[in-house]
């Protein structure tokens, strides 16, 4: 039996130091980029290594990488998320992605324990091909949500897409950074999206308990840790060990936090219930009325 007070069960959000992409979407700062042959090979070692080390944690454990570019036109994100996915202390994987390449390879893979978070880019891909990804995930019986970016350019190709996904898949809506919805702009969004209020508002986190820090950390490719991908305070290194002694509650020291992967992790949320058994990869325990 699981004896998760002795070893406890850790959540790890990883991002090594890939930052290139296939895709050019306008709204985004790595579109196009390319990286060195160098910077790749410096991006596949560090994640053998956060691999290698999380098949010998010993303990329970989540991972979701969230790089900056696509991941999954890399043999070695595909490789390790079918290697970490077949061990038996992985209780899920997850990895965003905008989903352009091949699926095959998910056929590899334990999909009890993995998942994709995709994001749509309308302009990047036509629907009929993305939603020809989305079915052949569907088919694999691959658990994934799918989501846009709320601009009001991608408002007819999210509706488009709602309308023929298949109906127990969530299509989740981000709020554009930087943008304030009035009640007006909000309901069409909130409409796709009954978990569109989660979004479209920063949270406003000072000083509040969130699970960052304490169940959830943040891992780079050297291995340091921090509690989340938005506060620069370092608590230790994955490979030495010393992150954990750092493990501790705390509340959050910034004043807001805008980032699903973030704020899932505010307590006052309540988002764990919402996400029960999903949390990662963004897909709600029940059904939405109104998707
Ligand atoms: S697919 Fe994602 S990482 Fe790539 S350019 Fe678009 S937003 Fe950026
Ligand atoms: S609320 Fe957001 S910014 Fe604050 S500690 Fe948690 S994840 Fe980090």
């Amino acid at each position: 039996m699981r004896d998760d007070s002795v070893n406890p069960h850790l959540t790890i959000l990883y991002r090594g130091p890939l930052s290139s992409c296939d895709y050019d979407c306008p709204y985004c700062p790595f579109a196009k980029r390319r990286d060195s042959p160098e910077r790749l090979r410096r991006d596949r070692a560090a994640l053998e290594r956060f691999t290698a080390w999380t098949a010998e944690c010993g303990h329970p454990v989540s991972v979701l990488f969230t790089p900056w570019g696509e991941g999954l036109v890399r043999s070695w994100y595909r490789g390790t998320m079918v290697e970490l996915s077949r061990l038996p202390h992985v209780r899920r994987v997850a990895i965003q992605t905008n989903l352009s390449g091949r699926t095959g390879w998910l056929a590899e893979a334990d999909l009890d324990t993995l998942a994709l978070w995709v994001t749509y880019h309308p302009g990047q891909v036509t629907h009929e091909r993305f939603l020809a990804r989305c079915r052949e995930l569907h088919a694999l019986g691959v658990r994934f949500s799918v989501g846009v970016v709320g601009l009001p350019e991608h408002l007819q190709a999210a509706r488009r897409l709602r309308a023929d996904l298949p109906p127990e898949v969530y299509l989740w809506v981000n709020a554009a950074e930087g943008h304030l919805y009035t009640d007006e702009e909000a309901a069409p969004w909130a409409a796709l999206d009954p978990l569109f209020h989660h979004s479209r508002t920063p949270h406003r986190s000072a000083g509040l308990p969130c699970r960052t820090g304490e169940s959830v950390v943040s891992v780079d490719g050297d291995g340091t840790v921090r509690r989340c991908h938005f506060v620069p305070e370092v608590l230790g290194n994955l490979y030495d060990g010393s992150f954990r002694q750092a493990l501790r509650p705390r509340g959050c020291p910034l004043a807001v936090c805008d980032c699903h992967i973030g704020y899932v992790h505010l307590e006052p949320t309540g988002l764990y219930d919402v996400f029960a058994g999903g949390v990662l990869e963004r897909i709600p325990h029940v059904s939405l009325s109104g998707w």
